[in-house]
């Protein structure tokens, strides 16, 4: 069993380096017996690595069990899976800790493979499964919080300007044109007052919603702020832009919430504008700004351009 540890794994800096890792490794010989047991496997189950090293996977300290229960050891073994297989299989599994408890975790084990393909053993990654869908979970959050509105699911204002700078950047560099609809909520103050902040909120997530819809996916939508959109339409002329805010427009006048016991629909007011070669993202924006202002005092539900 010391040759075969010896040819599996002859590099003391190789073994350093997994016990450097967070994942818990283990590395059996072909009857599975464990030859590397390495620190994190020690800390994630509580064996120590002189408790382990020279028995057999299936000697019933370290049971693994599936979602469903299943003894994984004795009826299908993730180690003699990929041995057979000659290639690397994965499963979520729970391990038995040493002082009692279940430790949920992601198991990889991937086959050793001598000369010619000859199967001298396998090893076995497995990561606390706990710790890293929290921290995903709290990544996506945090991107989500940076870059999402989470009242509407659209970008936010932070993603809207990136967007513009990438998109002027674009243009002045490649002749790319691009358009901006500013998009704001007729006598929306109205709906809150009336029905209340929560219906208010309902006829925001609606209002994206059909800008969205509206737009290629190619097009960006974010919420600017309150009641404010701001579109970004990629590949367009003055006429195109006009005809694309006018479908936005029409289609938010048709669509109805039902509040309460009664139907009701809002109106957009839009300024629509083309990307200009000296403009700067404020610059843009204040045009658009203005000219969704236009729109309010001719009467809104309107398109200014
Ligand atoms: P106008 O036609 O001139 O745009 O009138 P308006 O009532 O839409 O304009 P105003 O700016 O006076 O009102 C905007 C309102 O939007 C005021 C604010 O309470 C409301 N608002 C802003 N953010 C939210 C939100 O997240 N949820 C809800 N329910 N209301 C919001
Ligand atoms: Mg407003
Ligand atoms: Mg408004």
């Amino acid at each position: 069993m010391r040759d075969r540890t010896s040819s599996l794994l002859t590099d003391r800096s190789y073994r350093r380096l997994l016990d450097s890792l967070y994942e818990g490794v283990f590395v059996v010989d072909r009857d599975r017996t464990i030859l590397y047991w390495n620190d994190a496997a020690e800390q994630m189950t509580g064996y120590k690595r002189g408790e382990v090293v020279g028995k057999h996977c299936w000697d019933g300290f370290l049971t693994h069990v599936d979602n469903r229960g299943i003894r994984l050891c004795a009826d299908r073994c993730l180690l003699q899976e990929a041995m057979e297989l000659k290639k690397s299989v994965e499963g979520k599994v729970f391990f038995h800790h040493r002082n009692g408890h279940e430790v949920p975790v992601t198991v990889r084990t991937t086959p050793i493979l001598g000369d010619r393909g000859k199967v001298l053993g396998a090893a076995q990654i497995f990561s606390d499964n706990s710790s890293t869908e929290d921290l995903g979970r709290k990544i996506r959050e945090l991107e989500r919080m940076a870059l999402l509105d989470p009242l509407t699911k659209l970008g936010n204002r932070r993603y809207g300007q990136m967007n513009l700078s990438g998109k002027l950047r674009e243009f002045k560099r490649y002749g790319w044109p691009f358009g901006i609809f500013f998009i704001d909520i007729d006598k929306f103050k109205a709906v809150n007052d009336t029905y209340g902040h929560e219906a208010g909120d309902r006829v925001l997530r609606l209002v994206a919603a059909i800008i969205r819809n509206g737009l290629r996916s190619s097009d960006v939508v974010v919420r600017w702020g309150g009641e404010e959109f701001v579109a970004i339409v990629a590949s367009v002329d003055e006429e195109k832009l006009r005809h694309v805010g006018e479908k936005l427009r029409a289609l938010v006048e048709r669509s109805s919430i039902s509040l309460e016991k009664e139907t009701k629909n809002v109106t957009i007011s839009i300024g629509a504008t083309l990307a200009r070669k000296k403009d700067s993202a404020a610059a843009l924006i204040k045009r658009a700004d203005a000219l969704m202002y236009q729109s309010k005092k001719e009467g809104r539900n309107r398109l200014s351009i």
